[in-house]
Parts: structure tokens; sequence; C-alpha cells
């Protein structure tokens, strides 16, 4: 896992990564220009920092010559144009890599776990992906999960649905917002998609809603899953 800071001033823009950054794992703080943005940089001591280069209050590049003097942390930039002047200005600035917008957040991903391994200096463990709740590890390189080092044969949606709720482990997560977010169903469904995969992916943690384990129903409120050796307050 990743810590990352994501100076970005337009807002959407800003909360869509945020948000797919954060399923993809990475813990992400995020600042809407560029003084909080150096502020955050020095403060987070971030493993990566990605930097749009149109902010409000500063030049990308005079940005980036301000970020070199604080910090050597990794710098992507995202700039609106595929202008190759530009790219060359704010690589010979200190960036380490850029992406040209629109981009996806797998795309930025990619790009992000690439120069991570290139400095070398966050090391391996820093970008694995693997999520442990207690003697359950899931680890969606491969779409595996282990319990107890055993590997369980799950459904793509089964496997989604662990990952998901294992990524926020203690958290409740609304039906709801497991159908947006797992069944891609913006405008929700029927909660009752929810309660049959929990079921199955129940079963095959070995354990029943009467006596759950890992799973916890938050009776109208939603799901969450917990590490059983803290057990739960439900
Ligand atoms: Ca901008």
């Amino acid at each position: 896992m990743a810590q990352l800071l994501l100076i970005e001033d337009d807002e959407r823009v800003r909360t869509a990564l945020l948000r797919s950054l954060r399923d993809l794992n990475h813990q992400v703080a995020s600042a809407p220009d560029a003084m909080t943005g150096l502020r955050a940089a020095i403060d987070h001591r971030p493993d990566l920092v990605v930097l749009d280069l149109g902010l409000p209050d500063l030049d990308g590049a005079q940005m980036l010559r301000m970020l070199r003097g604080v910090s050597d942390v990794p710098v992507i930039v995202a700039t609106a144009r595929d202008d190759e002047e530009e790219i060359v200005r704010v690589l010979g600035s200190g960036a380490d890599d850029y992406v040209v917008k629109p981009f996806t957040a797998k795309q930025l991903d990619a790009r992000i776990q690439a120069v991570l391994r290139r400095v070398g200096g966050g090391s391996a463990a820093s970008v694995d992906p693997t999520v442990s709740v207690g003697p359950l590890r899931i680890d969606p390189r491969g779409r595996s999960a282990y319990l107890d080092g055993r590997a369980l044969e799950l459904s793509p949606k089964e496997f989604d649905l662990l990952y998901y709720l294992a990524a926020r482990a203690g958290e409740v997560v609304a039906k709801r917002q497991l159908l947006t977010d797992v069944w891609d169903l913006p405008f929700g469904g029927a909660d009752k998609t929810v309660d049959v995969h929990l079921a199955w992916l129940r079963r095959k943690l070995g354990e029943t809603a009467q006596a759950p384990r890992f799973l916890h129903t938050v009776r109208g409120v939603g799901v969450k899953i917990v590490d059983p050796a803290e057990g739960s307050a439900q």
C-alpha cells in the first residue's frame, strides 16, 4: 500500500481519483492547490505525489521546483495537453513520469507502481496490494483469497465483495453502496442480490449469519468485515 498525495484543483476529478485510488488500496491525501500541496508533502511525507500541472496558484514547473526544494518524493504530473515541450520541461524540472488527461485510475495506478518500483525507495512491500483481515488474506493481483493459508474457491463477484469489504475492514458498508461499487448498479438494485452473495461467502468462510465470524450484518445499516480475534460489538 502506497501513501499518495494528490494535488488537483478540479474537485470532480479529485474526488473521483481519490475514490478510485483508495479502491486500488492506496492511502491518499489530497490538496486543491500548490501551496496546500507543498505543505501536505512536508507534513504527510507521501511515497509519491500526483501533481496536476494546471493549478490556480502556481505554474506546474514552478511548483515542481519548489517541491524539489523540500523533498525528493517521486512525482507523476498530470497534464491536460499532450504537449511535448511542456512534458520535456516538467520532466526536466524533476518529474518522474507523466499522464495525459483524461486518464483512468488504473492507468495512473500502473504508472505509480512503475515509478515506485523504479525509485525502489518505497520497497516492494509498500506497493503490495494484499489485504489481510486476521487469518484471511486477499491478493487482488491473482484474485486469490486464503483462509488460514488455504485457498478459497470464490466466484468473481464473491471475490469482489470480499475484497471490497476487506479493504474497508471494521467499516460498516451499506448494501446500496455495495450495489453501486461491486455490482456497478449506480441506481441501486435488490438488497437480495447482496444478501445471497453474503450467504454464499459465509458458507465458504465457514460461518453462518447466526454465528458470524468475519461478516457482521448491522441491521438496517449494512455489513462489515472484522478480524474474529478482535471480536465485534454487534
Ligand atoms: Ca487543473
